[in-house]
């Protein structure tokens, strides 16, 4: 993988090499840190790099460093703004994965949230697909539980909580499946390690709510946005047991990384016809769109890191991208 370029750290934009943090740093120890992840997508129509729903992810975000007691003194824009900066520093002309993290700094012993300096950084490194199945995933159901909103809330993406999540994936990758599916304490279908999930059912796409110790994803809020939207299938949030999902017609797993991802196989047993569905073939495609602000409906969503401007002249015409800050 290529490590970023640049970063902000500790205030200021540096090289990656400088943003480096002691080995005795608290969230280095403890998991005391929280983080997002964020894409950027290249659209190679408007020579234009568009991150989607920024200032989503950083509410999310903002919400995460809230639950373990931060204080970053940061507001959602600002955030944005600090991540469109570093991008045209980058200067990547393709699609990127940004990585803002916000981590207990002190270089101290004791295991607490209180009285302990936050930072933040944030890099971005070059991307693209996260499961190399996205079209035919086959998935497990994991022998580990969920961490529960009362031990380690997975509403905040809380570093120590990927812990849980790592156990998930790498206990599916070594079985031979793409991905597992976790559950509650109580026995329903929470998510994947790192994507939400969403069944379709005679017509319906259903998903569990959030308080099924989920996180509440972004991708999962543009699913179901576009599934009632564009492609009329309601959206319902309840409770998934196990064997739902053994019966149901489609599966597919959303998440910043996975982006839609198709499920056919479950435990070995085919999802429907054992092909993708025409549903989540749809949803891939309308989604596809989405990010790379190819929607005018949905161009809120698309914040471009490039401005461009056109300089009219009578025999040419020329198009500039313009540093802005
Ligand atoms: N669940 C977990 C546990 C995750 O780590 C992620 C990835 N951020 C998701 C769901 C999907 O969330 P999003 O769509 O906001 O990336």
């Amino acid at each position: 993988m290529n490590l970023p370029r640049n970063a902000y750290f500790k205030g200021q934009f540096v090289p990656y090499e400088q943003a480096k943090v002691g080995v005795l740093t608290h969230a280095f120890n403890y998991g005391t840190a929280v983080f997002g992840g964020v894409r950027g997508y290249w659209n190679p129509e408007e020579e234009q790099l568009f991150v989607f729903r920024p200032v989503d992810h950083y509410q999310r975000f903002l919400n995460s460093t809230k639950i373990m007691a931060m204080e970053l003194g940061q507001t959602p824009e600002n955030l944005a703004r600090l991540t469109i900066e570093l991008l045209r520093l980058d200067n990547y002309h393709q699609d990127v994965y940004i990585r803002p993290l916000a981590y207990k700094s002190d270089e101290i012993i004791g295991v607490k949230l209180h009285d302990l300096k936050d930072e933040l950084s944030i890099v971005a490194i070059p991307f693209e697909r996260y499961v190399s199945n996205d079209t035919n995933a086959h998935v497990t159901f994991s022998s580990w539980r969920r961490v529960d909103d009362n031990a380690i809330p997975a509403r905040g993406k809380i570093s120590g909580a990927y812990a849980n999540s790592a156990f998930i994936k790498t206990d599916a990758i070594r079985a031979g499946f793409d991905e597992a599916l976790v559950l509650t304490q109580e026995g329903h279908v929470s998510e994947g390690s790192a994507m939400n999930i969403f069944m379709l059912r005679n017509g319906k796409a259903i998903t569990p709510p959030v308080t099924e110790n989920i996180l509440e994803g972004i991708t999962r809020r543009t699913a179901m946005q576009l599934l009632q939207e564009e492609l009329g299938v309601p959206v319902i949030e309840r409770p998934i047991d196990r064997t739902e999902i053994y019966l149901c017609d489609e599966f597919f797993m959303t998440g910043t990384a996975a982006q839609v991802t198709a499920v056919t196989k479950v435990d070995h047993r085919p999802i429907g016809s054992g092909n993708m569905g025409p549903i989540t073939t749809e949803l891939r495609k309308i989604f596809d769109d989405a990010i790379r602000g190819r929607l005018p409906k949905y161009r809120h969503w698309n914040m471009p890191v490039y401005q461009h401007i056109t300089l009219e002249s009578p025999s040419t015409k020329l198009s500039q991208k313009v540093p802005h800050s």
